[in-house]
């Protein structure tokens, strides 16, 4: 369960439910009011190695800005939604491109505005929309701390229209699970390795932890689909995705392993990336190969097509072998 170490809100939280029901459940917390949970000084002026204990801290505030940007993959939408920003620590975590060492939990209280919203949309659209609802954060984990994915699931499903969708690398799925969902919600969890999940993606369940979760959501009723991702193609790479899939099909229930479908992300990675876990996790490995990756946009690298080619051939061969039915939407 996390604990944050300090609180940092903007005021006009207290004029919300949740802002309140968050300020009593943390009132032992030490706290600082902020003007803005965009730009926080105190925190900007923090050095790289620092960023570990940054991200113990709790940033609360109001999402100002609700503009949904259109996506082609597994949703029509990503929606700015309860959270950015986590309190886990994947070494090449996206967030960590856009907000740089800031890439903390925020947690916006003005949920009722960014839900209704979401129903309008949906109501209006002809066809049905998709939400994703977790490009910026994690809601399992999110919902851990403000009860936020219950309540959304209790306020969504009676909606007319429209799916809500988002990714997870947490298994602490029970207090979704007997929720009247209306089989509108669709729960992806992403898995790798143990071995890179132990030494890449710091603070997150474990693989083991995932598919229980995943178990247990599809016996529940969730839609569910399973990312495989990111693939980080180190050293031993060929061995331990063949070995994930097999886990995978040993492991998954059957009503899981017939019902869901998958994507597969390969890893990209940035300067900010290489720059912060330099000096963040001096000891950790180098996600950085000079010898596979190659420029994709400024500061940021993705596997060089040759390399990406090959272990897309190996997972597509494990893929036919253990889950030969299931769909991948797309391998990127
Ligand atoms: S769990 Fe997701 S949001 Fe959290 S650090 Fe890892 S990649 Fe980033």
């Amino acid at each position: 369960m996390f604990k944050p170490k300090g609180i940092y809100y903007e005021k006009e939280i207290e004029n919300y439910q949740l802002g309140r029901e968050l300020l009593e459940k943390y009132k032992e917390v030490p706290k600082v009011i902020i003007e803005n949970h965009n730009n926080i000084e105190e925190m900007r002026k923090k050095s790289n190695s620092e960023f570990p204990d940054m991200k113990r801290n709790l940033i609360i505030g109001i999402r100002k800005t609700h503009k949904f940007v259109e996506n082609h993959k597994t949703s029509d939408y990503l929606v700015p939604y309860t959270s950015s920003g986590c309190t886990a620590m994947c070494m090449y975590c996206y967030l960590v491109c856009n907000y740089n060492k800031c890439a903390y939990l925020r947690l916006f209280v003005n949920r009722e505005q960014m839900l209704e919203k979401i129903i309008r949309t949906a109501q209006k659209s002809e066809k049905e929309l998709t939400f994703e609802i977790g490009s910026n954060s994690d809601l399992i984990l999110e919902n851990s701390i403000t009860g936020n994915l219950v309540w959304t699931i209790e306020n969504f499903a009676n909606s007319e229209k429209g799916f809500l969708t988002f990714p997870t690398k947490f298994s602490m799925v029970d207090e979704i699970l007997p929720l009247k969902h209306n089989g509108k919600i669709i729960i992806r969890m992403s898995v790798n390795p143990e071995e890179i999940i132990n030494k890449v993606e710091f603070g997150t369940s474990r693989l083991k932890e995932r598919i229980e979760a995943i178990n247990k959501l599809a016996e529940a009723g969730y839609k569910i689909g399973i990312l495989i991702a990111p693939v980080i193609l180190i050293d031993n790479w060929q061995k331990l995705y063949t070995e994930l899939i097999q886990n995978l099909y040993e492991n998954l229930s059957n009503k899981a392993k017939k019902e869901a479908f998958f994507e597969i992300i390969f890893m990209t990675y940035s300067y900010v990336h290489t720059r912060i876990n330099e000096e963040a996790f001096p000891n950790a490995i180098n996600l950085y190969d000079k010898n596979k990756m190659t420029v994709r946009g400024r500061g940021k690298y993705g596997y060089k097509e040759k390399e990406r080619v090959e272990a897309e051939i190996v997972l597509r061969e494990q893929m036919k072998k253990y889950f030969p039915k299931n769909i991948i939407e797309y391998i990127v």
